[in-house]
């Protein structure tokens, strides 16, 4: 009795002279229970293809005070943030920030992957028991039916009684189709082609409604047929290489890889509407057709909360043609973050400044291009399973009479005929061993791993726990291929991505808005960690496979 009255004269106290902070007033509505949950009117998923960490802090000089620079200074910033899970590719990644849990569980163990029952190589989004809305081409027929588990989108749309609207955009199929989860009331994706419209599946719709149709009938494409050149002087442009290299690939009929970019030609020429795709102007495409979509689902527009997934695509199909260290990729960067103001003063105005809640992140980093680092003589490499073929496929007749053990090579994991193996009457575990060890023999190859270990065994950390955090017990291979940091299966020019190394973990993570605190820490978080963080924030129930944890200072 004596300590709380005590404890009331220091709360009179503190209230006199005014330091009675909201931190404190929020803590202490915490404990009665009213802030059981935040509910902003939207929460904007943002993936940026295969955007590195250190693209926010080589180029943030270069950023205005509207975009990166505005979710850094006025959100939190989680500096060490990585895939927990390898291959660190567009499928795995979109549905494991979105299902908060790697392949291991998900399912989606690559963008395309060899699949065990049919012994055909499948896509994670595709499926042929849907049509396709708006183009004459099969590009539509998709859907998120190999994701095994739900997504954040899924269970804000359940928890909502469908109520909550769940939109989910980007250029590629799958960087659309597996954030909107099972239940999304549409996926929106890019037809280039001769087409240049955005189409859908009959997995969502049976035909694009009015604002879809609207922008595709408009000019709103057409004006991104103008040469890329980079928006400030290229001679500001310190923090990448110089822009005529042999580390850069080339567009059809240009004769060095430098600025400015004449795609217009190249459009008109072959009516190709993909080379928007390898300009920043996809992403600004994809930043207006967003805002279009803002204003004809009418998102945010009520207390139940909407989301609206986005994903930049575009930015990877220039890292892979270009290279980590190319101007082209620097200049796609500076657009993509006056792409970002625009899309946050859109939000501000439409939804409220404080209505809404954003994160943002990748799907996978990307390597230096290897034939650059070779020539700063840093230990980099290609490696071409061909160059290995002859000598690996003799050692296979040798030690099993025939070559046949082995049915299919992806993802850097070897699949077994189990049927020949056991024929053999040899164990599985036996084969995998055996092949795993003449594997080790070969140049490039650093690591090898039998689908037995991933089985028997729980690994913590280091390679092995990314590898097994990517092996799933149905779907995954029988042995398991790291090939050394730095060593690439790739052409010579651009930047590649899809090992358990550190350049393909390491991405952005920012959240920003309605709940979110400001601040940074450099302690690890994990890709799986932003759905239940987002769960825990709204106040809704986990996606069904959550592996990941909420990250608490994010919304203390
Ligand atoms: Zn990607
Ligand atoms: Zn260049
Ligand atoms: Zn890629």
């Amino acid at each position: 009795m004596r300590k709380r009255n005590l404890r009331l004269v220091v709360v009179l106290i503190l209230m006199v002279f005014g330091v009675f902070d909201s931190a404190a007033q929020k803590k202490s509505k915490d404990e009665s229970g009213t802030n059981l949950k935040t509910s902003p009117k939207l929460v904007v998923g943002i993936v940026v293809d295969q955007m590195r960490y250190d693209y926010l802090t080589r180029f943030w000089n270069h950023y205005d005070e509207g975009g990166f620079k505005r979710l850094v200074n006025e959100g939190y910033n989680c500096k060490n943030n990585h895939f927990n899970y390898a291959p660190t590719s567009t499928g795995p990644g979109h549905t494991s920030v979105y299902t908060g849990a790697a392949p291991a569980t998900h399912g989606v163990i690559g963008n395309d992957w060899y699949d065990k029952e049919t012994g055909l190589s499948v896509y994670c989004a595709s499926d042929d028991s849907y049509e396709s809305v708006g183009t004459a081409t099969d590009a539509g027929k998709m859907s998120p039916h190999r994701m095994n588990v739900t997504t954040i989108t899924d269970e804000l749309r359940l928890h909502t009684q469908m109520r909550g609207k769940t939109i989910a955009i980007a250029l590629k199929d799958r960087g659309a189709v597996l954030p909107g989860g099972h239940t999304a009331n549409a996926a929106y994706w890019f037809q280039g082609a001769d087409e240049g419209n955005w189409i859908t599946s009959t997995y969502y719709m049976k035909e694009l409604p009015k604002w879809v149709n609207d922008f595709n009938t408009s000019d709103a494409v057409e004006k991104y047929k103008k040469p890329w050149n980079t928006t400030k002087p290229i001679n500001t442009y310190m923090e990448s290489g110089s822009d005529n290299n042999r580390y850069e690939g080339l567009f059809e009929t240009e004769t060095s890889p430098t600025f400015p970019h004449s795609t217009p030609n190249l459009l008109n020429k072959k009516k190709d509407f993909e080379i928007i795709k390898y300009t920043p102007y996809g992403n600004s495409l994809t930043t207006e057709f967003a805002l279009a979509a803002i204003v004809g689902e009418d998102l945010g527009s009520d207390a139940v909360t909407d989301f609206l997934a986005i994903s930049y695509s575009s930015t990877d199909y220039i890292g892979h043609k270009y290279g980590v260290n190319s101007k082209e990729v620097q200049d796609t960067y500076i657009q993509l973050d006056a792409d970002l103001e625009k899309l946050l003063t859109t939000l501000d105005k439409k939804v409220g400044k404080d209505e809404y809640t954003v994160f943002l992140t990748a799907d996978h980093g990307a390597i230096d291009v290897p034939a650059y680092l070779s020539d700063q003589k840093i230990p980099a490499d290609y490696f071409a399973y061909d160059s290995i073929a002859p000598k690996f496929n003799a050692f296979l007749q040798y030690k099993f009479g025939t070559a046949n053990v082995v049915k299919s090579f992806s993802n850097y994991q070897f699949f077994l005929d189990h049927k020949v193996v056991k024929n053999l009457d040899i164990e599985i575990a036996k084969a995998q061993e055996i092949i795993a060890d003449e594997l080790l023999n070969y140049e490039g190859i650093d690591r090898v791993y039998t689908g037995h270990q991933m089985m028997q065994n729980n690994y913590t950390k280091g390679i092995p726990y990314i590898l097994q955090n990517g092996y799933n017990q149905k779907r995954s291979g029988d042995v398991l291929v790291v090939l050394k940091p730095g060593v690439i299966s790739y052409p010579r020019t651009g930047s590649t991505h899809g090992s358990p190394q550190i350049y393909d973990t390491h991405v952005p993570l920012l959240f920003y808005g309605k709940g979110i605190q400001k601040g940074s820490t450099v302690m690890r978080t994990e890709i799986p960690d932003i759905a239940p963080t987002i769960a825990a924030l709204l106040g809704i129930a986990f996606p069904n496979g959550t592996t990941g944890e909420p990250i608490v200072k994010v919304l203390e």
